[in-house]
This record gives structure tokens, C-alpha cells and sequence, in this order.
């Protein structure tokens, strides 16, 4: 993968002892063939090292870094600039109902990333209209009104017989009339950019005048993927990108070629083809794990997803009235350890490997979380929702009553307060964090 190929590269520049212009010249040659290999366009990896080329050799050399820690440094706030910058949102200005419009090829994800969006927008507390425009495929629209009903989200009664301009126009009347503030036209796809979907598309376009249209592209097809980017963008004026399937495309290329050669931001990312299977694009965490830098935000962001709605919800009100208490302590311990794919989560996180090791020592065993489930049904209820209240005597009595020692209950306590610290700073969601990630 790109980011092995960079690691190797730069454990290379790190042997050397300082910041010199051969020392550059042959990370960058590595760089660009790395960067071209994971199907990034050529054009973006020529202007992507003439840049990093230019700062590098500008640069003093810095003495808290080693050299290669140097180049990584530029390399990756250049990747962050490639990969658009900074998060942009789905603009949801102006009067309701706004029309967000999904184009693309067939299988790229419309359908599925219409109904993951609806979920999102609920979520944000939006009321959202799903609608099939496919009419292509009957199949198509009993897919939406599947995954619609799934999800609880009302969908427009399309059939295979109505004019997809029609739908669209009607739909977004019945939405002013219900009340409904968002409306997600999922339209249909072929298998190659033609003229008859284009104009159609264009009608559509027309008549909705959509606030959104978001090219739905497979990360997997890479540089195909920048085509029909192109392609969909001259002729509709595209507003955003949601790229699909970006969790078995481990080169990145499609994602690093985009932005910077249509102009056009990637506001969300699809890892998966569960509907919860969406995250905001944040190229400073993207670039982060093109780089195998890790991802540490995003890994707790999903480990939060894995609560249900409605208890993330409780949750978070919880903190922000800042009583979350060791009950809740409790249910997040048991959470923890329940997330399932622990494997694929750590994959984002820095030297993997060995994590993955200790972690195995590290998960609380059962023993353990027997002994906190004990300590806690020991105390009171004040005690529960008040720790700071628990002095020594009190531990005395709560490690008599639960067969633990003073020393457990002490150890439960720091645990909990270091969890409590850390869901208040996670509190607003993740999103006013970004800015406190570390870049490097
Ligand atoms: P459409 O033809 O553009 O409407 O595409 P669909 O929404 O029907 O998706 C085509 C296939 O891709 C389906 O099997 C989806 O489950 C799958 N899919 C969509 N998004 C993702 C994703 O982010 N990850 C993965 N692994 N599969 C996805
Ligand atoms: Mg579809």
C-alpha cells in the first residue's frame, strides 16, 4: 500500500543526518512513483512533489525533528491540502425544502448513500424525503423503499411508470406540504456517461434546483472515478463528492485525485453497506491514514456509533449537563468491550500490529469487569452519580461490600474520571475536536 511504500521511504531519509537536496530529490522520485502506483493522477502527483519539493528544500532544518520526520510533516499537510483542506458540510441554507441530488454511475452507491445521508440528516435533527428517481430499474425503487422503511424515514411513492422529472417536481411539493425540510433524490445511474441520463439529469436539475448535487463515485475504480468526476461535473455543475466503498480502497488514489481536479470537495466518505456505514470527510484524519499516521478521532467516533441512537443521545446530554456517572461508567465498560470488529478498528491506529498484541493482554477480562460490577453495585446511589464524594472510609466500605480492596476501588475511580475527561472533550460530537488533532 501507499502508506508502506512511504514508511519504508522515509525510514530511509531518517537514516541520514540532515535535510539535504539529494536526500529530497530521491525521497521525492519514491514519493511520486508510490503516489502513481496507488493510481493517483499524474498530474496531481507532478503539482503534489513540486510542492513538497519546494518547502523541503526551503526549510531549515528543524531540531526537534528528524529529517524524514521533516518531509513527512510536508508531505502530509500537502496531502491535506490535496484532499481538499478542511471538512465542508452539506450546505442546508436557504428556504426548505433544500434538495440535495445524488448522481453517478450504476453501483456506485447512490441508492445506499441516499438513505445512509437521510440517516445522517435525521440525526442532525433534519426531516428527510427519500426519493426513488430511478425508474429504470423497478428494482431500483423497491430498493430505496426497502431501505427507507428499514430506517423509518418516509419515502415518495415512486413507480416505474412516472416520468423521473415528474417524480422529482412532485415530491418536492408533497415535502413543502409534509413539512419535510431535506429531499434526497436518488436518480439514475448507467453504466457509462450518455446523453439521454445527462439531459434527464439536467432536467431534473432545472427543476429542483437542488442545493446539493453529489457525485456518488466508487473509491475503488480509482482514476475511473476522477473520469466520471470530470465528466458529470462539466456538464451538472457538480457541489460535492461522497465517495464510496473507501474502506477496501487502501490506496487512496481516487480520493488524493478528486478535489484537486475538479475543484470539488468530498464531504463524505462511505466505509461499508450497512446504512450506518458513513463518515463526514475530514482530509486532515483521511490524509492521516493514507499515511498510516493513524486515526485516533475517527476510531473513537466509531467506537461512539457502536451505542445505540437513542443512548448516544442520553449520553451526550448526559455530559454535557456534566453528570455522567458510574452507571454510566458501567454500561460504556461493557460497551467497550463489545465493540465487535476490534481488529478493523485498530487497523487506524499507529503500529497496529504491536497494539493488536498488547491489546490482548490489555482487554478486560471477564474477572475484571465481574469486580467493577460488584464495586459499583456496592455503592449508594449518591455515591453512583457523585464519585468525587468517595473518601477513604467510603472505599473501605464499598471493597468490604464487593470482596475487592481499597486499592481496586481507588484504581476504578482513576478509571473512571480519565473516561469522564475524556467523553467531556468528545461531547460535541468530535467535530469541535478536529482543530485539536495533531497534524503529525
Ligand atoms: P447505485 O446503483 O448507485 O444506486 O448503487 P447502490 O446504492 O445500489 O450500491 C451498489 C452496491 O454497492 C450495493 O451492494 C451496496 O451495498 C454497495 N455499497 C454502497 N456503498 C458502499 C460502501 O461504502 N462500501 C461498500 N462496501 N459497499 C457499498
Ligand atoms: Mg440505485
Amino acid at each position: 500500500t501507499l502508506s508502506d511504500r512511504l514508511d519504508s521511504i522515509f525510514k530511509r531519509i531518517k537514516g541520514q543526518g540532515r535535510l539535504d537536496e539529494k536526500a529530497i530529490q530521491e525521497g521525492l522520485r519514491e514519493v511520486r512513483l508510490a503516489l502513481l502506483e496507488a493510481d493517483v493522477n499524474f498530474k496531481v502527483v507532478k503539482t503534489f512533489t513540486d510542492r513538497v519539493r519546494e518547502r523541503a528544500m526551503g526549510q531549515e532544518v528543524l531540531s526537534s525533528l528528524t529529517p524524514g520526520q521533516q518531509v513527512i510533516k510536508i508531505v502530509h499537510e500537502e496531502m491535506i491540502d490535496l484532499l481538499g483542506g478542511s471538512q465542508e458540510g452539506l450546505n442546508l441554507k436557504g428556504p426548505a425544502p433544500r434538495v440535495i441530488m445524488l448522481v453517478g454511475l450504476q453501483g456506485s452507491g447512490k441508492t445506499t448513500s441516499s438513505a445512509k445521508l437521510a440517516l445522517q440528516l435525521r440525526r442532525d435533527n433534519h426531516a428527510p424525503l427519500l426519493v426513488p428517481a430511478d425508474v429504470y430499474r423497478p428494482a431500483a425503487i423497491d430498493q430505496l423503499h426497502r431501505l427507507a422503511s428499514e430506517i423509518d424515514i418516509p419515502a415518495y411513492p415512486s413507480t416505474s411508470e412516472m416520468n423521473p422529472v415528474d417524480i422529482c417536481r412532485d415530491a418536492l411539493e408533497k415535502a413543502r406540504e409534509n413539512g419535510q425540510d431535506t429531499v434526497l433524490l436518488d436518480t439514475a445511474g448507467r453504466l457509462h456517461v450518455d446523453e439521454k441520463l445527462m439531459d434527464e439529469l439536467a432536467r431534473i436539475k432545472e427543476v429542483c434546483a437542488p442545493s446539493e448535487i453529489l457525485l456518488v463515485a466508487d473509491a475503488m475504480t480509482g482514476q475511473d472515478a476522477v473520469n466520471v468526476a470530470e465528466r458529470f461535473d462539466e456538464l451538472l455543475d457538480l457541489t460535492g463528492v461522497v465517495l464510496t466503498k473507501m474502506e477496501g480502497d487502501a490506496r487512496g488514489g481516487a480520493a488524493l485525485s478528486i478535489k484537486s481536479i475538479t475543484g470539488k470537495p468530498i464531504k463524505y466518505m462511505g466505509v461499508g453497506e450497512k446504512l450506518k456505514d458513513i463518515e463526514a470527510f475530514y482530509p486532515d484524519r483521511v490524509a492521516s491514514r493514507i499515511l498510516g499516521m493513524g486515526d485516533i478521532l475517527t476510531l473513537i467516533e466509531k467506537a461512539q456509533t457502536d451505542v445505540s441512537e437513542q443512548e448516544a443521545q442520553e449520553l451526550e446530554d448526559k455530559f454535557q449537563r456534566a453528570d455522567f456517572d458510574l452507571d454510566d461508567f458501567r454500561k460504556q465498560m461493557r460497551r467497550l468491550r463489545k465493540i465487535g470488529s476490534l481488529d478493523s478498528l485498530l487497523k487506524m491506529l499507529p503500529g497496529a500490529g504491536k497494539m493488536r498484541e498488547q491489546l490482548q493482554n490489555v482487554q478486560m477480562p471477564e474477572k475484571e469487569l465481574v469486580k467493577l460490577e460488584a464495586m459499583i453495585s456496592s455503592m449508594t446511589v449518591t455515591e453512583r452519580s457523585r464519585p468525587q464524594s468517595i473518601d477513604t472510609s467510603r472505599k473501605e466500605r464499598i471493597a468490604r461490600g464487593s470482596g475487592t480492596t481499597v486499592s481496586d476501588v481507588t484504581q476504578l475511580l482513576k478509571n473512571f474520571n480519565q473516561m469522564q475527561k475524556m467523553l467531556k472533550k468528545m461531547g460535541g460530537k468530535g467535530k469541535k475536536n478536529t482543530a485539536a488533532m495533531p497534524s503529525d
